[in-house]
């Protein structure tokens, strides 16, 4: 049952002098994503709850390769948009397989599901919000429906921010009964899903588990036997900081077990962090080292365009210096060039002593990384370089000036008409 692949990649971890030739030859920044590493971890992970439907979240990174490799390791998708509905499709995902949680869906994707389940009727949409479940019966849906349950745990000191924010997700618990009652007359009530927090690691685990005891109680109270699946979403964290222990995923399995308890249907986990995280790093070059009374600074050419969790999130993310690791430690601020404080990865961090042109690279970028990447700064997106078996290949290449005018352009503005310029 247990599997070899080690639960957390560091960035030491990482083969430097390929990850140096990558950047030699796509430039920086650059995404590099261990598609190996991608399914290793969906396998780790769902072999430690083997008797569970295990779909992979597509919103944590939902480039083509990467939904590619977790269908062919087995995994099925859950979508949370239209557009991710469709690259799942795109990328290979049988449409009776799919799950679509409608948060707050805009019309279009109400349209686009309704017409997707009347051709195919395995697909299973999850609602949020009762009026979901009325728009769905107003464009012919009557399909394949489970409810998301709001399972009223926050955890611990964030709870009085995170209360408001929840009621964002999910039906109350107490109105799950009635409700479900009322969709066993109009659709095919397959679940309950509840999706209670994300980046869980060893200190939420009890509170995590404890949402997950609430929602099969509630399972077990509107006929869990008359219910093909609950679904206790994703949520399980890696560990940014070097010095975090990753979690020990036999170890989560038996809890989630014991949480569950006896449940006449079936368990179903939708990993989205867990599976893609530790599989890509972000290769940037240093272009300035400025010495202030206060800080080392150190500009490289990624910024919160090309990773916005730091500056959204707060997000730690670990920082290494792939062309000489073996330099003296120094605490540094690294930033990007974007005109915002906000474009910081970090500031007093030790990384070996950058100088101008070394090549950094910023791990734990796979989950809501690039997916996170935008134009901030008339700025192309990055390539993004994959490795595979041994082998690498490109697959998203780098935009260009082209790209990031080219709807403007398309839209018959005069400003089209001037020379783009190809960088
Ligand atoms: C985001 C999301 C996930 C995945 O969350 P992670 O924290 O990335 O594991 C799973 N299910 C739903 C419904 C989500 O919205």
């Amino acid at each position: 049952m247990s599997h070899s692949s080690p639960p957390v990649r560091r960035v030491a971890d990482w083969d430097f002098d390929q990850l140096s030739s990558l950047a030699a030859e796509h430039g920086t920044p650059l995404y590099v994503v261990d598609l190996d590493r991608v399914a290793e971890n969906y396998e780790r992970f769902a072999s430690a709850f083997p008797d569970a439907h295990v779909m992979y979240a597509a919103k944590a990174h939902t480039g083509r390769a990467v939904l590619e490799t977790l269908l062919d390791a087995g995994a099925d998708i859950e979508c949370a948009a239209r557009g991710e509905l469709q690259r799942a499709i795109q990328a290979g995902a049988d449409p009776d397989t799919l799950q679509y949680t409608a948060v707050n869906p805009p019309d279009a994707d109400l349209d686009y599901a309704a017409e997707l389940g009347a051709d195919h009727p395995g697909l299973t949409v999850t609602g949020g919000a009762r009026d979901t479940f009325d728009r769905l019966e107003a464009r012919g849906y009557d399909g394949r429906v489970a409810i998301r349950v709001n399972p009223g745990i926050g955890t611990g000191h964030h709870e009085k921010v995170a209360t408001g924010k929840d009621a964002k997700f999910g039906i109350p618990y107490d109105e799950v009964p009635e409700l479900a009652a009322d969709l066993r007359e109009r659709f095919d009530l397959v679940g309950l899903h509840a999706h209670a927090g994300s980046g869980v690691l060893h200190d939420d685990l009890e509170d995590h588990c404890r949402a997950i005891a609430k929602v099969a109680e509630l399972a077990r109270e509107v006929g869990d036997s008359d219910l093909a699946f609950v679904d206790f979403g994703g949520g399980f964290g890696v560990p940014y900081r070097e010095d975090e222990e990753p979690l020990d995923m036999e170890v989560v399995g038996e809890k989630v077990r014991e949480a569950v308890g006896d449940l006449d249907a079936q368990i179903k986990l939708e990993p989205g962090r867990y599976v893609v995280a530790d599989g890509e790093v972000i290769l940037t070059e240093v272009n300035t080292v400025k010495e202030t009374p206060e800080a080392t600074v150190v500009g490289v050419d990624a910024s919160l365009a090309t990773l916005i969790r730091p500056a959204m999130f707060d997000s730690y993310h670990p920082i290494g210096n792939v062309s000489a690791p073996e330099r003296a430690v120094e605490p540094v601020a690294v930033g990007g060039p974007c005109c915002t404080s906000a474009d910081v990865f970090c500031t007093d961090r030790p990384v070996a002593r950058p100088e101008r042109e070394d090549l950094l690279a910023i791990g734990n970028a796979g989950a809501y990384g690039y997916e996170l990447a935008n134009q901030f700064h008339s700025q192309p997106r990055p390539a993004e370089v994959a490795i595979e078996g041994g082998e690498t290949r490109v697959v998203r290449r780098r935009e260009t000036m082209d790209d990031v005018t080219r709807v403007e352009r398309e839209s018959g503005d005069r400003a089209g008409d001037a020379a783009a310029g190809d960088r």
